[in-house]
């Protein structure tokens, strides 16, 4: 070591050339101490090693985990990967609750046609309306009309047809409301 290191590391870094017995391994003369800077859900402990001129910094994430990063991906690190399974989980819970709007959707068609005391019976069962065969299943119907989209609706485009997957669809309130104007007049024209 030269006496120009030695001063520079003394005097300007505050470190101490010698080992002191520091948890992890000392900074290199050359590098910033990492020590103590958060990143999101992580904080630096300590150098953990170097190589190929590289500083790998030994981090603590708030779930508790451990995670070693290199000191250009510092910056762009917040957690040791909790964050992103959070992320995950949120959305999955999300696609969840989908399936269970569109099974409430499919159990709420089958109750219209097929149960005498439903209110809306009269509408359906009372009129004919059936559910076709493959769809007494419930994964039949979600795998012909998937998950219903936020906002939408299942609709008969042929109001006399049955729920089927060529006479369904799912509509926004403005299309099921198009399509009542358009059976209207239809009937009106029949009449
Ligand atoms: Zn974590």
């Amino acid at each position: 070591m030269s006496a120009l290191v030695f001063i520079y590391m003394v005097f300007i870094k505050g470190q101490k050339p010698w080992n002191e017995g520091l948890k992890g391994m000392q900074i290199p003369w050359n590098k910033k101490d990492r020590t103590g800077e958060n990143f999101g859900r992580l904080a630096v402990k300590e150098l953990h090693h170097t190589e190929g001129g590289r500083s790998y910094w030994l981090c603590v994430c708030v779930c508790g985990k451990e995670k070693i990063i290199l000191t250009a991906n510092l910056s762009r690190t917040f957690s040791c990967g909790c964050l992103r399974n959070e992320r995950i989980a949120a959305i999955k819970t999300t696609h969840g609750l989908t399936k269970i709007n569109t099974y409430k959707i499919w159990a709420g068609l089958k109750t219209r046609c097929y149960n005498i005391k439903a209110i809306s019976y009269r509408y359906y069962g009372a009129r004919g309306i059936k559910v076709c065969k493959r769809w007494q299943k419930f994964e039949n119907f979600l795998t012909d009309m998937g998950e219903r989209p936020a906002n939408r609706s299942i609709d008969r485009i042929d109001n006399d047809g049955d729920y089927e997957p060529s006479n369904c669809r799912w509509a926004t309130a403005k299309q099921q409301a198009n399509n009542k104007r358009q059976r209207s007049a239809k009937e009106v024209r029949v009449g």
